[in-house]
């Protein structure tokens, strides 16, 4: 279903089952910037009936964010570095890249302990698409974070001027980032100095 973010902004909320992301959709002068594509039959149709240019962001590799990839026309495409091994095609987002189409629309990189390659696209400075990229992942069967990219993760939030951050999956997809930030340090806290790796149970 297609939600209202601002009049420029719009997603397709994610779904479980099948398990697909998120999809950002903003309004540009030149074209439609489309964050994540999705694996759902549902995304899929919905990306299909934009009829502007699409230029597709993707936050990471994993499949229920880039799945519909193959099925969705678009004529720029920007990913990680770590993506771009498993599709073989796009511009590689290695710095920050600011491009001005009536939108406002700024990429970079999020160090990140759930994916590697993970991608942000902030909006008008207001609102920056996150993907899955402050989750945590999974080490030997138990939920942990890299201390390291965490504490980097929380900088770069920190020097972010966007209020709102948009993270995939959430029930609450808008969130404020001084909430994140609160979740983020809560788990920073908790690290161990003799450790890399920060339990999240
Ligand atoms: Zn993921």
């Amino acid at each position: 279903m297609l939600r209202k973010i601002t009049d420029s902004i719009y997603y397709i909320n994610a779904t479980e089952s099948p398990l697909s992301a998120d999809v950002g959709i903003v309004e540009g002068k030149e074209y439609c910037w489309i964050y994540d594509v999705g694996c759902s039959e549902e995304a899929c149709q919905a990306l299909a009936g934009i009829k502007k240019d699409k230029a597709v962001v993707l936050s990471h590799f994993h499949p229920d964010h880039i799945g519909n990839l193959s099925r969705v026309s678009c004529s720029k495409l920007y990913c990680g570095d770590n993506t771009y091994k498993y599709i073989h095609t796009g511009e590689i987002v290695d710095r920050n890249i600011v491009m001005e189409d009536g939108v406002s629309i700024h990429l970079f990189k999020i160090p990140s302990s759930h994916a590697k390659g993970s991608i942000g696209m902030e909006v008008n400075g207001e609102y920056a698409f996150w993907g899955d990229a402050a989750y945590c992942t999974t080490k030997s069967g138990k939920r942990v974070y890299n201390a390291q990219l965490l504490l980097e993760q929380i900088r770069l939030l920190e020097g972010l001027s966007a209020k709102y951050i948009l993270l995939s999956h959430e029930e609450e997809f808008v969130t404020e980032k001084d909430k994140l930030l609160e979740m983020l340090y809560s788990r920073y806290v908790k690290r161990d100095a003799k450790s890399p790796f920060i339990d999240v149970e």
